[in-house]
């Protein structure tokens, strides 16, 4: 198979970002915090749901970053604790919200690929390079990728942060990336949709970024995809 220049004869691995590049909530997260919201009989609109969910979010972001993007399994649960708790505030029992959110999203149903993955995971293996996936989600991921049949050529090399005790943008999370490939940081293309976490944090660490950027919201970007099946010719 020919191939695109992305895959040049210095790289030897492939590492794609999970959530927003291989793998996508469906329906819709906001979708899904408003039917629980329906159940409960709150009377929140999507609209209102879905902006909570956006500055709760991003409230997040911003704790990580002042952390020196340290994180654990508990911290991650206590991330989603307090989105769902922001998010739909009017819950009359905070807690089992939480782990009816949390629970929803740790299975395979909860979740559809990128459609090109299914050719282009194939095809990136069948030339001979190491395909992994490398993600800011927690434990929550293994099950997730466990069922989905499509990424199963990515499948044996997982890097999580939760796990690795450090999330994407940091340097010590793309270290355990370039590990987990065994070979040189610039021999690794990493596939991402977040500019600052993807995007500039593998630049930052010495791998070869591509952005995944659908939409066309990053013109300025010069290493950018429209879609997974750019990266082949
Ligand atoms: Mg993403």
């Amino acid at each position: 198979m020919a191939v695109s220049h992305w895959l040049h004869p210095g790289i030897q691995a492939v590492f794609f970002d999970a959530v927003g590049t291989l793998l996508f909530p469906n329906p819709p997260a906001s979708q899904v915090y408003a039917a629980i919201a329906r159940e409960e009989g709150l009377s929140d609109t999507a609209t209102e749901i879905e902006q909570r969910f956006r500055v709760a979010f991003r409230a997040e972001e911003e704790a990580d970053r002042a952390g020196g993007w340290v994180t654990c399994e508990s911290r991650e649960e206590t991330r989603w604790r307090r989105i769902v708790q922001a998010t739909l505030p009017g819950l009359s029992d905070p807690d089992a919200g939480f782990h009816r959110l949390f629970a929803h999203f740790s299975h395979p149903t909860a979740w559809r690929v990128h459609p090109d993955a299914a050719t282009v995971l194939p095809a990136l293996r069948d030339c001979g390079l190491k395909l992994g996936i490398a993600s800011n989600f927690d434990r929550r991921l293994d099950p997730v990728v466990g069922g989905l049949d499509a990424l199963a050529p990515a499948r044996e090399l997982i890097v999580i942060s939760s796990s690795v005790g450090f999330r994407k943008p940091a340097a010590e999370f793309f270290a355990a990336v370039v590990d987990v490939a065994g070979c040189r940081a610039d021999a690794i293309l990493f596939v991402g949709d977040h500019i600052e976490n993807d995007h500039d944090g593998a630049a930052a660490a010495g791998l070869a970024p591509v952005l995944l950027d659908p939409e066309g919201r990053h013109p300025h970007v010069q290493r950018r995809v429209n879609s997974l099946s750019d990266l082949l010719a």
